[in-house]
């Protein structure tokens, strides 16, 4: 995968946090509160997000390293069965771990008021501006996918596959039934 993708990801990611800055200075979050990533059922990724969270996920130590993955594979299965789960990077402390490589799902969540259970109150403006940031990340990562987390680091464990991605080779076909079993996206197709 080439630096220059990852280096533009960052730069979506920074143009986002300068666009809804305004909308962020009434946000009721606050560091240790983890709604979002405890009701990880909507934490969707792009395959470019995902290899740059695999490629971290590598540099981990024992027993972390295991850890994380059995967690990733019950995250999975919870998800598979529609059921939510802590996210797998989700600290004791509930700080993450991945802080600064969180995929744009959760750097795009905040909310004006405590969600308590609840579903984040985001400004309209801002989850506009968020979901025309998903587009162009799928435009960037146009010969890969998008999908929940663990389905997208399952894929990217995955030799093959990885291999496959990281060269830019684009044959969905390669998982076409996992994908319509596990509703992958292909980023081309929906970043219009
Ligand atoms: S990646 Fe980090 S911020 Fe995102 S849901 Fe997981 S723990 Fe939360």
């Amino acid at each position: 995968m080439k630096i220059e993708k990852r280096k533009k990801l960052k730069e979506l990611y920074n143009q986002y946090e300068e666009d809804v800055a305004e909308f962020k200075k009434s946000a009721a979050c606050v560091k240790g509160c983890a709604d979002c990533c405890i009701d990880v059922g909507n934490i969707d990724i792009t395959t470019l997000e995902g290899i740059i969270i695999h490629d971290r996920g590598a540099t981990f130590e024992e027993p972390l390293k295991s850890e994380i993955k059995a967690r990733l594979a019950l995250n999975k299965m919870q998800r598979e069965n529609v059921r939510l789960s802590r996210c797998a990077f989700l600290k004791a402390d509930k700080t993450c771990m991945i802080y600064d490589i969180r995929p744009f799902s959760c750097r795009r969540l905040y909310s004006v008021k405590k969600c308590d259970g609840a579903s984040p109150t985001i400004h309209r403006q801002a989850l506009n501006l968020a979901n025309q940031t998903v587009k162009k990340i799928q435009r960037l990562d146009s010969s890969g996918y998008s999908g929940h987390i663990s389905y997208i680091l399952f894929l990217l464990d995955k030799e093959e596959f990885r291999k496959l991605y990281l060269r830019g080779k684009f044959k969905p076909q390669k998982i076409a039934d996992f994908g319509r079993s596990h509703g992958i996206l292909i980023n081309r197709s929906v970043s219009r």
